[in-house]
C-alpha cells in the first residue's frame, strides 16, 4: 500500500539524503505543494525548531509531516554553534562562510582538542500527536577542508573511526553512520511498524 508523507524541508541536500531511506512505497511531498511560507527557526532547541516545521507542515497539508533540525556541537567552543549552526557566520551565511568561521575560531586548537558531534532531532506530527527521534555521530573538526560531497560542515567533520571527512564519503556511507541517518532510521522503523498495525 502506498503511503503519503510531507517532508517538511526545502533543503534539497536533506531531501536527497532522506528520500533514499524512505523506499518505494512512500510518496514524499514537498512543502511548496501546500504553502510558500518559510518557517522561521525561532526556538532555542533542536526539538523546538523541528516541531515548528513539522507542525506547520501538518497544518498546511493535512498529511503526516516530518522535519529535522541539526546542530554541530564543538566542545572547545562550549557546544557552539549548536542550534545556530546554519547562521554561525551571520543570517545569510553560506555553508562555506560557516565552515571558514569555524576553522578560524578553532585555529589555536590541536586536532585532539577539536572533538565535536552532529546531533539531529526529528519531529513527526500527524492527527494522533507528535513523536521525537534522535541521532548523533561523534567526530573531530579537521584542520582544513577535505572533499566535495555532502553539504554544510561535512568537509571538516571526520567521524570517529574514519580517516576521511563526511565530504569524502559516498552518500550511502554517510547515511549509514550519520546523525540524520540514525534518527531517520529510528523514525522509519517506528513508522513502518505503525503502518503495519493500522
Ligand atoms: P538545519 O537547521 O537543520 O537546517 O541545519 C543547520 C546547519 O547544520 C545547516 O545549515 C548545515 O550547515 C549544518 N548541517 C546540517 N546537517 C548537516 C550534515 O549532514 N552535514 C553537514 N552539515 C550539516
Amino acid at each position: 500500500m502506498l503511503h503519503h508523507i510531507l517532508l517538511a524541508t526545502r533543503n534539497e541536500d536533506k531531501r536527497r539524503e532522506l528520500s533514499v531511506m524512505l523506499g518505494d512505497e512512500v510518496i514524499i511531498h514537498h512543502p511548496d505543494e501546500f504553502s510558500d511560507q518559510e518557517v522561521e527557526e525561532t526556538e532555542d532547541s533542536l526539538w523546538g525548531n523541528a516541531l515548528l516545521k513539522a507542525r506547520h507542515g501538518f497544518k498546511s497539508s493535512g498529511l503526516p509531516s516530518v522535519a529535522d533540525d541539526t546542530g554541530l556541537e564543538v566542545d572547545a567552543l562550549n557546544g557552539e554553534p549548536g542550534v545556530y549552526s546554519s547562521r554561525y557566520a551571520g543570517i545569510n551565511a553560506t555553508y562555506n562562510d560557516n565552515v571558514n568561521k569555524l576553522l578560524k575560531e578553532l585555529k589555536a586548537f590541536l586536532e585532539k582538542e577539536r572533538t565535536t558531534r552532529f546531533r539531529t532531532v526529528i519531529a513527526y506530527v500527524d492527527e494522533h500527536g507528535e513523536q521525537r527521534f534522535d541521532g548523533l555521530v561523534e567526530g573531530t573538526i579537521t584542520m582544513d577542508k577535505h572533499g566535495a560531497s555532502g553539504f554544510g560542515y561535512d568537509p571538516v567533520f571526520k567521524p570517529d573511526g574514519y580517516t576521511i571527512t563526511m565530504a569524502e564519503m559516498s552518500l550511502s556511507t554517510k547515511n549509514k553512520i550519520s546523525h540524520r541517518g540514525k534518527a531517520f532510521r529510528a523514525f522509519v522503523e517506528w513508522w513502518q511498524n505503525k503502518n503495519n498495525t493500522d
